[in-house]
């Protein structure tokens, strides 16, 4: 046990709320609490949010939906976060074909990872698991992001029965397009625990529920480690998930975000009825309707900002979010998901 004092969170922002696809193992908002289809971050807004953030020492954002490709002011965003905010880590979260176009301009600009979801390289099954058939414009997109040089990240989501068995092509094909990292990552299993899910489609397409795509990842890690020439754990911020690092010999790292590695829990987790959640406190989330989110699942605790933003409490506002994630503690394994898999 770890008493976790002191740490802070990641920082997410959901520059908009729809991406327009709807992946079995999401929601409507992405990883935002439930968030109105039009709703979109004013660059003013997320300048000066990020700004307190940074000022408590958190030097990396993430910028993610929504997606990113279809928010129009992306550009001015990712410069004004740089230049006036001071973040020396930008990274961008897409899987829209349409980021490709603009990945040159956004290095130029100061983003120093691009992240786009690759979950098939099967076209038919992409457009099954999104809904959206555009695969080869996807990965010519993925091409795009990979060739302005800065390093570039896929991530795939486990899914059983549906895309584990063609994980191996999927290395293969990241390595020979000079992906920098490929993240598996488990499935969320309690994501459909909100006011939104596509859980609905999922029991239509496949008579599926989210727990069923659940995969555990030890399995699949130890098929990999023998094609690894090294081999760390690594956390991203002060409290991530601790994810295997598998070095290839190509160069690539291949990381397991395998939720039985353990998450993190605080105060703010006491009495919550969906304790011990999947994902845990892991980010700061700044949601396109200028709230303040602590966790994937609680609609009910977020803190809204519009006030702040006007009436000067906005600093207070934002300490107080991260005061929450100060005092949290590591646990492991976590007990709710021992109990799912027995
Ligand atoms: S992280 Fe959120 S949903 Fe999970 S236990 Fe804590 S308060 Fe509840």
């Amino acid at each position: 046990m770890d008493d976790g004092k002191g740490r802070l969170p990641q920082f997410r922002v959901t520059l908009n709320a729809r991406c327009g696809r709807a992946c079995f193992f999401c929601r409507p908002s992405g990883e935002a609490i439930a968030t109105a289809a039009g709703a979109e971050l004013a660059v003013d807004d997320l300048i000066r949010t990020a700004s307190a953030v940074r000022a408590h020492g958190v030097d990396g954002i993430k910028l993610t939906g929504g997606d990113p490709a279809l928010y129009g002011p992306l550009e001015e965003a990712v410069g004004r976060l740089r230049t006036e905010a001071g973040f020396t880590s930008i990274e961008l979260i897409s899987r829209h074909p349409l980021i490709g176009d603009r990945a040159k301009g956004l290095a130029e600009l100061g983003v120093t990872v691009f992240n786009m979801s690759v979950d098939t390289l099967d076209p038919e099954l992409h457009h099954e698991i999104c809904g959206v058939d555009d695969l080869p414009e996807v990965l010519h997109a993925l091409g795009q992001c990979v060739a302005t040089g800065v390093p570039t990240k896929v991530n795939t989501v486990v899914m059983s029965g549906v895309n584990d068995a063609e994980l191996p092509g999927l290395v293969e094909y990241c390595e020979d397009l000079g992906v920098r990292t490929l993240k598996f990552l488990d499935v969320i299993k309690d994501l459909d625990g909100g006011t939104e899910s596509f859980a609905r489609r999922l029991a239509i397409r496949r008579g599926s529920t989210l727990p069923d795509l659940y995969l555990p990842l030890a399995e699949l890690t130890a098929r990999f480690r023998a094609r690894a020439s090294r081999e760390e754990t690594r956390s991203q911020g002060g409290l991530g998930h601790p994810m295997t690092v598998l070095v290839l010999g190509s160069g690539m790292e291949l990381v397991v975000k395998d939720s039985t590695a353990g998450a993190w829990y605080g105060d703010i987790c006491g009495g919550c009825p969906l304790y011990p959640c999947h994902d845990a406190l892991m980010a700061l989330r700044l949601t396109a309707d200028l709230r303040l989110q602590f966790c994937l699942l609680r609609e009910d605790i977020s803190i809204p900002l519009a006030d702040g933003l006007s009436d000067g409490t906005l600093e207070e506002l934002v300490a107080g979010a991260l005061g929450e994630y100060a005092g949290a503690s590591f646990r492991t394994p976590t007990p709710r998901l021992e109990v799912l898999k027995s």
